[in-house]
């Protein structure tokens, strides 16, 4: 028994395929989806989002997002999400630079967005580098 997965970003469909386990953090949490979950609805963090097929894995960056488990489909919405393979580390490590000069000098800009500018920056370059 597999799991079908289907991860949708405001582009379209980035994935739909049949997996053996999923791993997601949700605001509570890591949470491991098998096939037969109980049926569940999940914020999403910027995190590393992981599937395995065939005892495969596949790792990859998400924004923040939504879980949503039902019977016979497992759905993840997020804003953005790249593969492990299609981060590119450059531009996640100027992302992080230039959210952190902003922080620097907090007075005048919107801290939240560069915070959140950066825990995507961070989260890439982690996912990069797992
Ligand atoms: P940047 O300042 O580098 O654009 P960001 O965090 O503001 O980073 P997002 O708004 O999260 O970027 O994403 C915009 C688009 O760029 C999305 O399609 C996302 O998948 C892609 N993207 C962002 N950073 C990277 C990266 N380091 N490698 C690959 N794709 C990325």
């Amino acid at each position: 028994m597999k799991l079908n997965l289907k991860i949708i970003t405001p582009r379209g469909t980035y994935f739909e395929g049949q997996v053996d386990y999923l791993s997601v953090k949700s605001v509570d949490g890591q949470l491991g989806i098998l096939p037969r979950h109980t049926p569940l609805i999940a914020p999403l963090v910027i995190s590393k989002l992981s599937f395995v097929n065939n005892h495969e894995t596949n790792d990859f960056a998400i924004s923040d997002g939504v879980l949503i488990v039902e019977k016979e489909l497992t759905t993840v919405l997020v804003s953005t999400i790249e593969s492990k393979n299609d981060i590119d580390l450059q531009r996640a490590l100027d992302a992080k630079k230039r959210a952190e000069e902003r922080l620097a000098h907090s007075d005048e800009i919107d801290v939240k967005r560069a915070q959140a500018s950066l825990s995507r920056a961070l989260n890439r370059i982690n996912v990069k580098q797992s």
